[in-house]
């Protein structure tokens, strides 16, 4: 792709500014806007698999990524009640040398910031949330909110679960509830008092409790938070797509009866976020003339394998490869993109709907081994 061609990227999330990062690392000219007025540190942990970790090393954050994260040693799945373990999955060196990457866990806020700072200073345009696309000829005009226009020769949707750049390809159409909501808290690792977690655990329930589960880990490596993430059932949801804080009372009732370690989590945990969990099925189409989508605008997920935003982010890896290869035929590089991973974001959206990743004995080589900066394209 000629260097002089200007990019749009709608949506500063974690697809987006890994999209604007290699483009601006192959020397094109890249906006990204972001509805939010300003950064936002999302009180959240965030897994990061060796095929995520990967793309990272390739825009040069991989090192900052470790000195603030913690480099997962294993997995571990236990049962809800008797604590017994179900599966350990080494990580570690063993994850390491097979994949050429670790797996990491990390403060969300501190994975977005540390993407951010891979971007040149200024690339990202907050408070501008793109109300309109015009494509007229070889231009892609943008509308936002406050009025303004800019223009673009490709606009790339990043711009999440609820996009308004897929609406504007595919017509309005809510994401769908699932009927499960998760729970996210954020603890003070010195608050857990004679409990010794883990670097990553999953406590699973039997079907008697409907799927509801708990992912507990730590999200520095001087150990000095802990936070869980919980898939619990919850048949209506009216509060929109957004999340709201949770009532600690109520979530410690969905957990009656589970093993005294999840117990003592909940009754240690205070400032509780309950987010409701969104799907859409596999869209048609991709992009449209000189439009095109990645990472949840296309194809968001229940979280349940740690993969939403590492699909993203391989979304953006195999995006930009494409462009390199076709030059100014944008039109056969988004073919050609959506070509390439399609198949494999549905097949993680379906494996993150069952919710049985890790449980027990698990080949995860055809995730964790997937190079997006090397995978044939097409
Ligand atoms: P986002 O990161 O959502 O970014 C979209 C951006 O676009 C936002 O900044 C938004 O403000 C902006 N935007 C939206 N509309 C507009 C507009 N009109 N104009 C301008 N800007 C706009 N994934 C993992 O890989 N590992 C995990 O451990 C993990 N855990 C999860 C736990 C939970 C409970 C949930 C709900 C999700 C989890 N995910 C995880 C999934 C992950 O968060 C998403 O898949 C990922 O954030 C998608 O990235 P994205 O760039 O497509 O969208």
């Amino acid at each position: 792709m000629n260097s002089d061609a200007e990019i749009a990227i709608v949506g500063a999330g974690l697809g987006g500014v890994v999209a604007g990062a290699l483009l601006q690392q192959r020397g094109h000219n890249i906006r990204i806007y972001e509805q939010a007025p300003e950064f936002a540190r999302l009180g959240a942990g965030i897994n990061l698999g060796p095929n995520v970790m990967r793309i990272l090393r390739a825009i040069g954050v991989e090192q900052s990524l470790l000195d603030r994260g913690l480099r997962a040693k294993s997995w571990i799945s236990r049962d809800w009640d008797t604590g017994d373990v179900s599966y350990e999955y080494v990580m570690g060196d063993v994850a390491e040398a097979r994949f050429g990457a670790c797996y990491l866990v990390i403060h969300r806020g501190d994975f977005h910031q540390i993407l951010i700072e891979a971007l040149a200073s200024g690339t990202i345009e907050f408070g501008k949330q793109m109300t309109e696309l015009d494509q007229k000829g070889s231009v892609v005009r943008l509308g936002f909110e406050d009025g303004s226009w800019e223009e673009a020769d490709i606009v790339i949707g990043a711009d999440g679960i609820n996009s308004r750049a897929r609406e504007i390809l595919l017509g309005p159409e809510l994401p769908k509830y699932t009927g499960y909501v998760a729970h996210r808290s954020i603890i003070p690792a010195s608050l857990l008092s004679g409990f010794d977690p883990a670097d990553i655990t999953k406590w699973w329930s039997d079907d008697a409790h409907d799927d509801t589960h708990m992912v507990v880990y730590y999200l520095d490596r001087h150990y000095k938070e802990i936070y869980f993430v919980t898939g619990v059932p919850e048949p209506d949801w009216e509060s929109g797509l957004s999340y709201v804080d949770a009532d600690p009372d109520e979530l410690r009732a969905a957990f009656t009866g589970f093993h005294p370690e999840v117990q003592h989590l909940l009754e240690i945990c205070s400032a509780v976020t309950k987010w409701p969990l969104l799907e859409r099925d596999p869209l048609p189409v991709w992009s449209q003339g000189r439009i095109v989508l990645l990472g949840d605008a296309c194809h968001p997920m229940k979280p349940h394998m740690g993969q939403g935003a590492a699909v993203a982010i391989e979304d953006a890896a195999i995006l930009v490869r494409c462009l390199e290869r076709q030059g100014e035929d944008f039109a056969t590089a988004f073919k050609l993109y959506e070509n390439s991973r399609k198949d494999r974001a549905s097949l993680i959206q379906e494996h993150s709907r069952r919710n049985k990743w890790l449980r027990y004995p698990t080949d995860p080589d055809w995730v964790f081994g997937y190079d997006a900066m090397e995978e044939k394209l097409g």
